[in-house]
Formats: C-alpha cells, sequence, structure tokens
C-alpha cells in the first residue's frame, strides 16, 4: 500500500498517532478516552470522520511509525483498518521500514483478523495482558482471563508477528509481592518482545476510585509497588531485556520507534477524538475528547481541535529525556537552548545527586534506580 515517493530520506521522520476510541466494556481503572463498542454503525460514523481529518492534514511529512492506540483498535475490521491506512499512505510518505503498530486486547481477534492485519503491513502487536491472575482481571472489570492472553499470542505467532509487547499494572488492591512474581513468570514464559509496565494510578471519577472511597477495594499499596517494580527490573534483566526507559523494556533489536518520539520530542500527529500532536519544534495541539463530539466537528468543520499551545521546549526537553535510560545530552541541551544545564540547576543537581537519585557528569545527567522510583521529585525540578 504504497501512493507516494519518498525523496526526502535524511529529514527527521516523524510519527502518526491514531486512536480507536471503542472498547467491549469499561476497565475500573480507565480513564482514557474510549466509549463501549455498541454498535457497527457509530464506529463506521467514526472512521469516516478519522479517515476526513486525515485527509485534511495540510502539511508533507516523512513518516516511521504509525500507532493505533486506543481503546480497543482490534475490534477494527480488515477493511476499516485498510481504509484507514490508506489514506495515512496517501497523505504522508511513509517509509518502507515503517513501524506500525495496533494495540489489541486479548479474546479480540481471530488468526484470519491477524493474517488480515499482517498483510495490510502492521508490523507490531501491543497488547493489554495486565496480569495473568483471573480474580485481579474479573476486579479489574476486563472481560478476558489469563488463558486468553496465552491463546492471543500463540495466534499472533501464527499469523507471522514477531515483534509483540505486553502491557502489565503493578500495585493492584489486593495484589501481593508473591502475586506479582507469579504473574512476571507467567508473563516472561510467553517469551515477548517487548515488555511496559504501568504502576496502577487511581483516576478521579472511575468506578475503581470509587469503590476505594466506599471500601469495596482497599487502597494500593505504594511499598508493595516499589517493591514490585524493583523485582521487575531485576526479572526482565535475567530474561534478557534491556531497560530504556522507566517503564519500558525491550529484547535486543525491538525498541520501539514510536514512543521513543514522544521522549526525544520528533513530531508526531495525532487522528481521533483526543489524540495529541506535537510538531517538532515547540507546537502542541489537541482535539476534541468526546466520542460523537469528535465525529460532529470534522463533520461540521473539518477539524477537532480543542486546545492549542506552545510548549516550554527546555524543561520538557529534560524531565522526557530523563525517562530514557541513557539520560540526558548535555552538549545538545547547550546548543539547542545555549544555556548549560549543569550551571543552571547547580543546587537542585547536587542536592538530587546527594539523595542518589539522579548521576552527571560533564556529557550526560541520568536517574539513577532509586531516581526511576521517586522520578517526581526529580522532574518538579525542572517543571
Ligand atoms: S481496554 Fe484499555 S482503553 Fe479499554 S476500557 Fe480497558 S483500560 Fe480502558
Amino acid at each position: 500500500m504504497k501512493n507516494k515517493t519518498l525523496n526526502h530520506s535524511t529529514d527527521k521522520k516523524a510519527g502518526v498517532y491514531l486512536h480507536i476510541p471503542f472498547c467491549r466494556s469499561r476497565c475500573s481503572y480507565c480513564d482514557f478516552a474510549t466509549d463501549i463498542y455498541k454498535n457497527a454503525e457509530i464506529v463506521e460514523s467514526y472512521v469516516a470522520a478519522l479517515t476526513k481529518e486525515i485527509a485534511n492534514f495540510p502539511h508533507e511529512k516523512i513518516v516511521d511509525t504509525v500507532y493505533f492506540g486506543g481503546g480497543t483498535p482490534s475490534l477494527l475490521s480488515a477493511k476499516q483498518l485498510e481504509r484507514i491506512l490508506k489514506i495515512v499512505h496517501e497523505k504522508f510518505f511513509v517509509t518502507d521500514d515503517a513501524e506500525i503498530t495496533l494495540e489489541m486486547n486479548p479474546a479480540t481477534v481471530s488468526l484470519e483478523t491477524l493474517k488480515a492485519y499482517k498483510n495490510l503491513g502492521v508490523n507490531r502487536a501491543s497488547f493489554g495482558a495486565q496480569t495473568f491472575d483471573d480474580a485481579e482481571l474479573k476486579r479489574l472489570g476486563r472481560k478476558h482471563t489469563a488463558n486468553d492472553v496465552r491463546e492471543t499470542i500463540e495466534l499472533l505467532r501464527k499469523a507471522d508477528f514477531h515483534n509483540v509487547s505486553f502491557d502489565l499494572i503493578a500495585g493492584l488492591p489486593r495484589q501481593t509481592v508473591a502475586d506479582w512474581r507469579r504473574n512476571l513468570t507467567e508473563a516472561l514464559k510467553l517469551q515477548p518482545e517487548h515488555l511496559s509496565l504501568y504502576i496502577l494510578e487511581i483516576s478521579e471519577g472511575t468506578p475503581l476510585a470509587e469503590q476505594i472511597r466506599t471500601g469495596r477495594q482497599p487502597l494500593p499499596d505504594e511499598d508493595a509497588a516499589a517493591e514490585m517494580y524493583v523485582i521487575l527490573l531485576e526479572e526482565v534483566a535475567r530474561n534478557g531485556f534491556e531497560q530504556y526507559e522507566i517503564s519500558n523494556f525491550a529484547r535486543n533489536g525491538f525498541k520501539p520507534k514510536h514512543n521513543s518520539k514522544y521522549w526525544t520530542l520528533d513530531a508526531v500527529y495525532g487522528f481521533g477524538c483526543s489524540a495529541h500532536s506535537f510538531d517538532g519544534a515547540d507546537f502542541r495541539y489537541s482535539n476534541e475528547r468526546d466520542t460523537a463530539k469528535y465525529v460532529a466537528l470534522i463533520e461540521r468543520e473539518n477539524s477537532a481541535v480543542v486546545h492549542r499551545e506552545t510548549i516550554e521546549v527546555a524543561s520538557e526537553f529534560v524531565f522526557l529525556g530523563l525517562r530514557l535510560t541513557k539520560g540526558i545530552d548535555l552538549k545538545i541541551y547547550e546548543r539547542r537552548f545555549g544555556k548549560n544545564l549543569i550551571e543552571n540547576y547547580r543546587e537542585d543537581l547536587q542536592r538530587l545527586e546527594e539523595f542518589g537519585l539522579i548521576e552527571f557528569d560533564e556529557n550526560r545527567l541520568r536517574l539513577t534506580k532509586k531516581g526511576f522510583l521517586f522520578s517526581n521529585e526529580v522532574f518538579a525540578v525542572f517543571v
């Protein structure tokens, strides 16, 4: 599926993010922009709006990542995915080696659908395993079982997917460190190429927040969550994963290109409800969050952008760069922003170094392992 010729191969490449906001049910902890998949008609009108929004994109850009996030993008039919990808290829110069990721949930795909996705160019699957404990899955309101995760990865391998990422959540209410160890063992047995870890955060307005407020669920134990994180670091290292970011781990050769763009402030153009975009310089904008309002705005005005801002790039460069294990290149910072970071923040940095949260020399500044656990304290200095 290729409609444009790539003729600016040395330009910095951007990413495209496509938000698919439909899910089978609502997980109790979720505060993403999602809707229940009510009927095919609503999804059709959303796909029509999404393709119209992409078609109206005014610039010519080279793109080496396309990311379908959600929501549950694997609820799209292969035909719908094909329509969306077709318009992406028409509007952007998509490189031959582009990474095309699709988020999916276990038990939402068949072998036939996966093969069709693969034929359309999808070459990376990111899926929400979350936990391998059926009781925990149930408490979270997830509609799949641990066995569905095992079956889905088997289907993915049969459909020729060799770049698979799992999301796992630690720090769940009632989850013990022993539970977490069992989870990790189960996840690692399935040999994904990549792992993303989420420490559960309780978001106001979610069913889980209400369950905790009314005493039906206990508050997650923060110390246990920190211990789970440390166990994860040890286990993934023993199993051949490299930690390249606070919460992300990859086997050799499987660091995803798309997510890195957010941490290195490369351009990412987002389409769909709630999608955020960054122009790679200093301008950010985002779309209407509500699905129906998004569709109406695109139909009526061809645009659903509701928020625009010029960001303070120097501080974002620091606290996004610090999420990466390699940290920040101080020479690049100086060239780009005309100031010396160490000189500017000397007292703060010395204090953080004394606490063992950061390490630095004249070339690089990075978080220590302890710093990863207390990253918010470090980031606060630069915000
Ligand atoms: S599947 Fe993901 S996006 Fe959908 S409700 Fe659950 S957590 Fe939210």
